[in-house]
C-alpha cells in the first residue's frame, strides 16, 4: 500500500541508532525528506549517508545536537522549520533506586522525556494544522502501561507526556484539521540500549549478559526481541495519509509482553 508520504517532509528525533534510526528508513523508504538528530555528529553522519543510499531521490539534513536541550532543538527546527511529521524521542534515563534521585535527576527526566517533546510538538502543530495535515509520534516505553519498578523515571516522566498528548489530540482544531498525535510504545527491542542494559545487569548480578537476554527472551510470546526496522514500519503505517482517523492512542508493540485483554 502507498502511504501517501512522497515529498513530506519529517524531523525524527535521537535517529542516528536504534528505533529512531528505524522510523527514519521506514519514512525515506516512503519517500519521505527527512531531518534527523543525534548528539554524536560522527554516527549521525554515517546513519544519514546510509539513509541517502536507501533512497536517493530524499533530503536528508542531519543535526547533531541534544533534543532535551533548547539549543538542540532550535538548531532542529532552524533546518527545516516547517514538517509535516514529528518523531519525538531521545534516550532513555537511567534505571536505580528512586531513594537516591534528587530533583536534578527528576528534571532531566522530564527534559528528555516529556518537555522536550511538548517544545516541539508546540512548534510544529499549529502548522500542520494550518496546512490541514500533521502526524506526531512520541517513542515511549512500554512501562507507561505496564511499569518496570527500576525505571521510575522513565515511568514518571512518560507518563507524564502521554496524559498530556492524550488531552492534546482530542483538540477538535487539530484532530479536526488532519492531525494526529500518537503514542508508540516499544517492548523489548534489540538495539544498543538494550544490549546495554543486559550487559550492566549482568555486571551487578555475577552471570554472563546471554543469560539475561535468553531469559527475558523466554518471557516474551513472540519468543524473540523486536527489530528496528519493524518499529519503524508501523511508526511510518501510523504517519500515513490513511491514518488521519487514529488519533490519541497508545500503541504496544511488545510481541504480546503485556498480559492484559486491553
Ligand atoms: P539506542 O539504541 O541507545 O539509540 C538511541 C538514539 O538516540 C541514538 O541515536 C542516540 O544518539 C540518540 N539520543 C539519545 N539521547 C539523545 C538526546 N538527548 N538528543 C539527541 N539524540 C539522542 O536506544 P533505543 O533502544 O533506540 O531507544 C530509544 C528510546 O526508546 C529510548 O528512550 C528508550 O528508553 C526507549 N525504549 C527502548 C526500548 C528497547 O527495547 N530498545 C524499550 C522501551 C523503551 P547519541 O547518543 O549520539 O545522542
Amino acid at each position: 500500500m502507498d502511504l501517501g508520504l512522497k515529498g513530506r517532509w519529517a524531523l525524527v528525533c535521537a535517529a542516528s541508532k536504534g528505533l529512531g534510526r528505524g522510523c527514519a528508513e521506514a519514512l525515506v523508504g516512503e519517500g519521505v525528506n527527512v531531518v534527523i538528530t543525534a548528539r554524536g555528529a560522527e554516527t549521525l553522519e554515517q546513519t544519514a549517508a546510509a539513509l541517502r543510499a536507501l533512497n536517493p531521490s530524499v533530503s536528508v539534513i542531519a543535526v547533531a545536537g541534544d533534543i532535551a536541550s533548547e539549543a538542540g532543538r532550535a538548531a532542529a527546527l532552524a533546518a527545516r522549520p516547517q514538517v509535516d511529521i514529528l518523531i519525538n524521542n531521545a534516550g532513555g534515563p537511567p534505571p536505580g533506586d528512586f531513594r537516591d534521585w534528587g530533583r536534578e535527576q527528576w528534571i532531566a527526566a522530564l527534559d528528555a522525556n516529556m518537555l522536550a517533546p511538548i517544545e516541539l510538538i508546540k512548534a510544529t502543530v499549529d502548522g500542520m494544522a494550518q496546512r490541514g495535515f500533521g502526524r506526531i509520534v512520541n517513542i515511549t516505553s512500554g512501562a507507561v502501561k505496564a511499569p518496570i519498578d527500576v525505571l521510575g523515571l522513565s515511568n514518571g516522566a512518560r507518563s507524564g507526556l502521554t496524559g498530556f498528548v492524550a488531552g492534546l489530540a482530542r483538540q477538535p482544531r487539530l484532530a479536526g484539521r488532519n492531525v494526529t498525535l500518537n503514542n508508540l510504545l516499544p517492548g523489548a527491542f534489540d538495539t544498543e540500549r538494550l544490549q546495554k542494559n543486559f550487559a550492566t545487569g549482568a555486571a551487578k548480578q555475577g552471570v554472563p549478559a546471554a543469560e539475561l537476554a535468553a531469559k527475558r527472551r523466554a518471557a516474551i510470546p513472540a519468543q524473540r526481541f523486536g527489530t528496528a526496522a519493524e518499529f519503524g514500519a508501523v511508526c511510518a503505517m501510523l504517519c500515513a495519509e490513511q491514518s488521519g482517523y487514529l488519533t490519541g492512542q497508545n500503541i504496544l508493540l511488545d510481541g504480546g509482553a503485556y498480559p492484559g485483554t486491553f
